[in-house]
């Protein structure tokens, strides 16, 4: 059996991250969807949820047993320590489920395995774990538009996500393989740019 290829996918909010890889698996590979994974980890019956009570809280957790997002994020934008208390929380759990799905994908022969991790450059241990980094990149003011135009976010919260994330600089210092997708490529062309990715990887 070929050996997969292990492919990190980051980018800033709004940068199109989710449109390649949502391409990338309509091409064949398998996409392990970090965000996704912890979610599901904070969702109702989630495995993060007990421990998350234990260490900050009962009322953390909603009364349909899920977590309180919005008290959750308040807390780790006041207290920087309760972002790291969280973190080792969840860090191991995606890391176990990420296992898990990798895993199965070997098992199934998948050649191209795509860890979807928005913060994988603020995150630095996921770099070894890579055979190669794709960064999909664009300006601060189109992240901005398109972040307004598919949500209720305004303007201001999205700046403060986007200062809280890597910049765009240390982004593109970890990157193998870059996809501008700026004003000059509309969503065919990036679909495009993204198949000829695929291709090269034999998909
Ligand atoms: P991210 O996952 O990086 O936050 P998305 O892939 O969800 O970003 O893209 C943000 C929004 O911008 C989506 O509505 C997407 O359809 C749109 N978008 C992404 N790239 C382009 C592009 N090149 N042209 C037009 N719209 C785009």
């Amino acid at each position: 059996m070929a050996k997969a290829f292990q492919l990190g996918l980051t980018g800033g909010i709004g940068s199109g991250k989710s449109t390649v890889a949502a391409r990338l698996a309509m091409r064949g590979a398998t996409v392990i969807d970090a965000d996704q994974i912890s979610r599901s980890l904070t969702a109702t019956g989630g495995k993060a949820l007990g421990l998350i009570a234990e260490r900050f809280g009962p009322e953390l957790i909603s009364a349909d047993g899920s977590l309180e997002r919005q008290r959750m994020r308040e807390l780790v934008f006041t207290r920087p320590e309760a972002r790291q208390q969280l973190e080792a929380i969840i860090h191991p759990l995606i890391a176990g489920e990420t296992m898990r799905q990798l895993e199965q994908a070997i098992s199934q022969g998948c050649r191209l395995i795509v860890h979807d991790i928005p913060l994988l450059v603020e995150s630095g241990h996921w770099r070894t774990q890579l055979d190669g980094v794709l960064v999909v990149d664009c300006p601060e003011e189109i992240q901005i538009e398109r972040v307004i135009a598919r949500s209720g976010l305004s303007r201001q919260e999205i700046e403060a996500i986007i200062q809280a994330q890597a910049s765009r600089n240390q982004r593109l210092a970890c990157a193998d393989w870059v996809v501008f997708n700026g004003q000059s490529l509309d969503l065919d062309a990036l679909n495009t740019c993204v198949d000829q990715i695929s291709a090269w990887f034999g998909l």
